[in-house]
């Protein structure tokens, strides 16, 4: 009885599929583009067959690992610096350094950016992120300072080191040339305080002292991927337009996780700019304080101060998701968010495993998050509908810790291959 069942149910659910609109489907421009900052953006979106087929709701994928620095980051991190460049804060080919605290993507994607443009690059990340990373970035040229997981009230926590270490390292020394003798001294960033001016003209614009004829000395910058609203902007800008046009604007559903928060924020705000009833749904790992923030609009224990006891990041096999504080960027597309679905360790492992299996698509862990909320969000919603979400990057970024079984094993999170399955027959 129950494989008949079984049966008549996948006959159906091939009977919806067969009866959706057919969409058209957008191939990947052939131009020839100009170095590899023209490689940035303009992902497709690829169909995901086997969850399709199985929910009669359409999975897209924005394939965000085809960009050259492996990841959606690319896109921060070009938009970061020529934010940056436009602001006079950043010149290239001048000695100047780029800081980041970041679990790895940002780190690759500034580094890459950075080198096709001029800049140094400085990473500062915890400890415990998959290796492979710390390799990337160093064939790239960064220096990368490891450091113990820590709080981000602590100051020695990674983001909080980064800021620290381009202060130190951004004194900048500002000679005027032939004028006059006189120095000045500017610091990256500072408040208007930190800024001693020894001759005129009081400006803190780095590039007015420079076409004024001053030198200036290598200095540093944070690019504060959490807080810099620069990251947002790539995604309002960027993600969510090219969504936008290469759907025609046939979608239900965005479905995202957050980690800085900029993809979900700024994606997310676009899309329910021109698109009011689609669904902005957060993809949040166990452990993360963002799911109850959406659901219930309280991050955690409200005696608990901003991330006080917790570490900023969370402790889950997922890498780049999840986040037990409030970012800039979150809190600049929150009101577009609509609701939220925790992914658990187990899940999102299954997922990863069984896109192999049936697609030949080698994830990420917040790929595979992602397509676990749009499995279950798929079931809420009426056949034919469509969801897209964000391929972040690949397998390859992961392969010792959330691809190796044996890590996994050791960390006490089973590979189970039916779970998939079970999820998409629920
Ligand atoms: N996936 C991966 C692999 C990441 O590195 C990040 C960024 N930390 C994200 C997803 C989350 O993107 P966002 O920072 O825009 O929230």
């Amino acid at each position: 009885g129950t494989s008949l069942a079984v049966l008549l149910q996948s006959w159906r659910r091939r009977r919806a599929v067969a009866r959706l609109p057919p969409r058209p489907i957008e191939l990947r421009s052939d131009e020839v583009v100009d170095g590899v900052l023209g490689l940035i953006g303009n992902t497709p979106l690829v169909r995901i067959h086997s969850l399709s087929d199985a929910l009669g709701v359409e999975i897209l994928g924005k394939a965000e690992f085809l960009n050259p620095g492996g990841s959606v980051k690319d896109r921060v991190a070009l938009r970061i610096i020529e934010d940056a460049e436009a602001q006079g804060l950043l010149h290239p080919h001048t000695g100047s350094v780029l800081f980041e605290g970041t679990v790895g993507s940002t780190g690759i994607s500034l580094a890459t950016v950075g080198k096709a443009k001029g800049y140094e690059c400085c990473i500062i990340m915890p400890d415990d992120v998959a290796v492979e990373k710390v390799q990337v970035l160093e064939k790239l040229g960064a220096k990368v300072e490891r450091v113990r997981p820590a709080s981000i009230v602590d100051e020695k926590q990674f983001v909080n080191l980064a800021r620290k270490r381009a202060r130190d390292f951004g004194k900048v020394e500002i000679t005027e040339g032939a004028a006059r003798g006189d120095d000045i001294v500017v610091s990256t960033q500072a408040s208007p305080a930190e800024v001693t001016h020894h001759v005129p003209p009081p400006t803190r614009q780095l590039s007015m002292l420079v076409n004024a004829g001053f030198e200036t000395k290598p200095r540093g910058f944070f690019a504060d991927q959490f807080e810099n609203e620069s990251n947002f902007q790539a995604h309002y800008h960027g993600t969510g337009p090219e969504i936008l046009r290469q759907t025609s604007g046939n979608v239900d559903a965005f479905v995202s996780g957050a980690g800085t928060g900029g993809t979900i924020a700024g994606t997310g705000s676009y899309l329910k700019k021109h698109l009011p009833e689609i669904r902005v749904v957060l993809s949040d790992p166990e452990g993360s304080g963002l799911f109850n923030k959406v659901k219930y609009n309280v991050m955690f224990d409200p005696k608990e101060s901003e991330g006080t006891k917790r570490r900023h990041q969370v402790d889950t096999v997922v890498e780049g998701i999840g986040i037990n504080r409030i970012t800039r960027n979150f809190s600049m597309g929150a009101a577009a968010i609509d609701d939220a679905y925790r992914v658990t360790d187990v899940e999102a492992v299954a997922m990863s495993r069984y896109l192999v299996d049936h697609d030949g698509l080698f994830l990420g862990s917040s790929s595979a998050c992602n397509l676990v909320a749009c499995v279950r969000l798929a079931k809420r919603l009426s056949k034919g509908s469509r969801i897209v979400t964000i391929l972040c990057d690949s397998g390859s970024r992961h392969q010792s810790k959330f691809w190796s079984d044996e890590y996994l094993e050791r960390a006490g999170i089973p590979i189970d291959a039916e779970l998939i399955d079970k999820l998409l027959a629920s």
